[in-house]
């Protein structure tokens, strides 16, 4: 559809939605919206009026200056928005109000990404106005989906790490904790993916472009000054060394609160996105030299420390300006920190009572010496007293244990850009390795512990600095926790085992049960409450371990039914989307199949390239079957659904999905298979897709490598919405299986020590012999029945050598055969397949992102909620 041809047909389903009333009056100019709302148009209105309708229209006059001849549905969208702001700014400031009074402790977590998504279903949904706004803009002429469905996705994350930040401060501002995320602003955010003749191509995510997007808002009363290079001074006063950063480069930091409402409460968590903007102070030298257009240029360089997210593609290493961006977003977040300790007039030694400083992975771990700066050079503290606050304040969660992800930089770049920050982390350094040494730390040991990387040109490492820096380190799946502590930092937990955490991952059952899958979240209510076990929605969205009472369904057909009803309506919502956004999808997806999706970022860890194999295998087998064969085996036929972004510089990547578009090309175009295959790729993954796609997903591709997914959450959506999990024992996966039971998921493949075992074989020169089913599918690659042969070559060589990191080879013969000898028997039992969905839904209470909010609380934070506004809000 072209963007004219939407616009026409949005006009015309608000039109059809109008009241009959409204049909019949002419309305002069415009062909949206209702006689009443052309009607108020036209009226002086006062700015304190009361009902959304007059608020709406309010903003679309006096805010957009529009009327009713040039309003059109994302006008509607933003007033929608704006009116929406004013309650949730009222909100925020009791909250701020109710922090300020009791000085409660609050959690700061510190991440460069957000990946929200959108905002105002999630905001409607939470502050428990959407029936309200669906109906006062019924009475306007406009449908409130429309209106949803113009808001662009913020998208300041690469995946799910963003989005895991995005998922805690929801549970953060549900469970009534104080609590500020602290972000970047980035003026492009993850880049926009698109599929041009099966290849990925990028296009900026300018997110920006309408102003400052709901639910932001504009803070230019709270900006600080940001330092660059410069060196150190040094001085003695009264026999004590003083030092002061100071000379360099200097850019301001303003910045953009996200307000994010809790739900059934008044709590409101603030994120607080920092922009870059010029240090208008300009020096006097370049002025009088008569260099006033490169005095220019450089301050409007300085913006583009916040210009746009890093992807996290392997090759980031090195950039400066990463590292700039890492230090200024520090560094504002660390000066509004003891800026609100100041306001709550808090003693800095006593810092770690009033505020938890979380590091989500190690890109905020500057926070460390940049705090310790502040208390000694600033506050004049001893070093001891401010190493005790320090010590106190941060802990770090680590994502990733893969070696090429592990942050370190140049010891020549830092002392450039942050000289004195660099003086204090050797120091750091220098007295924790002396502690080991004296606690008897081998050398081996003193090599692995260190901040200082001594091969090539030095470097610092970031994740040892988070460790040495915080009083709590956790991991982010039991599994994930357990390498940390055997492997990644083994020698970090043999120091001081105490300090290692596991602290699973959730995801909030508010975006991705209730406001994504509202017919599941109806079922859900319906039956707890006939069972006696709540009155109303809200008690087990806040408190998913009811779900646990579902299972008791099981001995009811007809509520079984129910539940397939409701994955069909789903499906049929993701058919529709991938008819229009999939151009060789084959045309009409038959809603009997079996919606199997595989949606995160490509990664080989990931191993989309395992998945796609069994897909040509599945095809090679098909074609030589005969149709009561091809029935027999793979009725009712299996829809591979693939989504996900590629780093722009990772080609594998970007070959995987070309790899994938172009065997859609032939299985979706070929009678003889199409009713028992297709193999799309939806472009664009993002946070809304990820709305459509879970709901109606029946089995999801959780097949990493064993050891590589440090949790994974796109599992856990999954399984909420009623998904059984085909996939290896990694990540969160493995507690999936304990939660579910053996019975409702589908495992296979190497565990974490065979995998070791395994490359250890690699390295030692043995190699694998490829199963028959896979030789045959990388052979139709190279013979070029998917065209590109030389485009694919790197991926099919790879495997063809038998010699494979990620271990496909070893896991392709397991996948296969539970794929068709348990996956698809079991789904033509529906039955069964209704009792497992039943089983995913009511026992994944635990996956909650409230569960793990708690646990950081008990375990790392020791805060408590505070209470805003009344007990609830009725
Ligand atoms: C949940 C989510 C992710 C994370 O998915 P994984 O399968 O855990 O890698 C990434 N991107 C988006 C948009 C998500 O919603």
């Amino acid at each position: 559809m072209t963007l004219a041809e939407e616009l026409a047909s949005k006009r015309k389903s608000a039109q059809a939605s109008e009241p009959a009333v409204a049909k019949q009056a002419p309305v002069v100019g415009s062909q949206i919206g209702s006689t009443q709302f052309h009607s108020l148009l036209q009226q002086e209105i006062s700015v304190t009026s009361n009902t959304v309708s007059e608020q709406i229209v309010n903003y679309i006059k006096y805010s957009l200056c529009r009327d009713s001849t040039n309003i059109d549905v994302f006008g509607m969208y933003m007033a929608s928005s704006s009116t929406l702001r004013n309650k949730l700014i009222d909100n925020w400031m009791k909250t701020q109000q109710v922090q300020q009074e009791t000085r409660a402790k609050s959690v700061n977590y510190l991440s460069l990404e957000f990946l929200m998504g959108r905002a105002l279903t999630n905001s409607l949904y939470n502050m428990e106005v959407g029936q309200t706004y669906a109906e006062s803009l019924r009475d306007l002429g406009f449908k409130l989906e429309d209106i949803q469905s113009e808001e662009q996705d913020a998208a300041l994350g690469n995946g799910g790490l963003g989005r895991l930040a995005a998922c805690f401060i929801d549970s953060l501002a549900c469970m009534n904790i104080p609590a500020w995320g602290y972000g970047l602003r980035y003026n492009y955010g993850m880049f926009k993916q698109h599929i041009e003749n099966g290849y990925q191509t990028e296009s900026p995510d300018y997110w920006l472009k309408h102003g400052c997007p709901f639910p932001l808002v504009e803070r230019l009363d709270r900006e600080y000054v940001i330092r660059f290079g410069g060196w150190t001074e040094m001085e003695t006063v009264n026999g004590k060394m003083h030092f002061k950063w100071t000379g360099g480069s200097m850019v301001k930091a303003v910045a953009y609160d996200c307000l994010c409402p809790g739900h059934h409460t008044q709590n409101v968590a603030n994120i607080r996105l920092w922009s870059a903007r010029p240090y208008t102070e300009f020096q006097l030298g370049s002025h009088n030299s008569g260099d006033f257009y490169n005095a220019i240029k450089e301050k409007a360089d300085s913006e583009n420390i916040t210009f746009v997210l890093y992807p996290n593609d392997s090759t980031e290493e090195g950039k400066k300006l990463r590292l700039k961006q890492e230090y200024f977003f520090v560094s504002a977040s660390i000066q509004d920190i003891m800026k609100r300790a100041d306001e709550m007039q808090i003693e800095y030694k006593d810092l770690a009572n009033h505020f938890a400083i979380q590091l989500n992975d190690t890109h905020p771990a500057l926070s460390i010496p940049e705090l310790m700066r502040v208390l000694l050079d600033e506050k004049d503290f001893e070093w001891e007293d401010a190493w005790k606050v320090i010590n106190k304040v941060f802990s770090y969660t680590n994502h990733t244990i893969l070696p090429e992800a592990l942050e370190k930089w140049p010891i020549h770049i830092c002392k450039e850009l942050l000289p004195r920050h660099t003086d204090i982390i050797l120091e750091i350094n220098r007295r924790f390795l002396l502690q080991i040494q004296q606690g008897g730390a081998t050398a081996d040991m003193i090599r692995n512990m260190s901040l200082v990387d001594d091969t090539g040109c030095r470097y610092l490492r970031m994740a040892n600095l988070a460790i040495v820096g915080s009083h709590a380190v956790n991991g982010v799946a039991a599994l994930h926790s357990q390498i940390i502590v055997d492997a990644t930092f083994h020698d970090f937990a043999v120091v001081d085992p105490s300090k290692f955490h596991n602290v699973t991952n959730g995801v909030t059952p508010r975006r991705w049960i209730a406001q994504c899958n509202p017919q599941l979240a109806h079922f859900i209510t319906k039956h707890l409450k006939k069972a006696g076990y709540i009155q109303r929605e809200v008690d087990w969205v806040g408190n998913m371990d009811l779900l646990k009472h579902l299972v008791q369904l099981e001995q009811q057909p007809a509520a079984l039914q129910e539940l397939l009803n409701i994955k069909l309506l789903n499906k049929q919502r993701l058919a529709r989307y991938i008819e229009r956004h999939v151009p060789n999808c084959g045309g009409k997806i038959p809603e009997t199949m079996i919606f199997d999706t595989q949606v995160k970022r490509i990664h080989e860890y990931k191993r989309q390239q395992l998945n796609i194999l069994q897909a040509i295998s599945f095809y090679i087998q098909l074609k030589a079957m005969t149709p009561e064969q091809r029935s027999k085996t793979f009725a009712p036929g299996v829809c591979k659904i693939f989504a996900g972004k590629a780093a722009s510089a990772y080609e594998n990547a970007k070959r995987i999905i070309k790899l994938i578009t172009a065997v859609g090309d032939i299985v979706n175009n070929d009678p003889e298979t199409k009713d028992f295959l297709r193999v799309v790729f939806i472009p664009n993954y993002n946070v809304s897709s990820a709305e459509i796609i879970f709901p109606a997903t029946e089995i999801s591709e959780q097949i990493s490598t064993a050891g590589m997914e440090a949790s994974g959450t796109g599992n856990m959506k999954a399984c909420m919405n009623g998904a059984l999990i085909i996939g290896t024992l990694d990540g969160a996966n493995v507690e999936i299986q304990e939660q579910v039971g053996d019975d409702n998921i589908f495992i296979f493949g190497a565990l974490t020590e065979q995998v070791n075992m395994i490359r250890q074989k690699f390295r030692a020169g043995q190699q694998l012999q490829l199963p028959k089913q896979m030789k045959d599918a990388l052979e139709a690659i190279k013979s070029g029945m998917f065209g590109n042969v030389d485009y694919f070559a790197p991926l099919v060589n790879g495997l063809m050598s038998g010699n494979d990191y990620y271990c496909c080879v070893v896991d392709f013969e397991e996948y296969n055969q539970v794929y068709i000898e348990d996956v698809l028997p079991t789904y033509r039992d529906r039955a069964m397949w209704a009792t497992m969905m039943l089983n995913n839904v009511a026992r994944m209470g635990f996956f909650s992102s409230d569960r793990s909010i708690q646990n950081y609380c008990d375990k790392i934070w020791n805060v408590k909620p505070i209470q805003v506004g009344g007990l609830n809000m009725e």
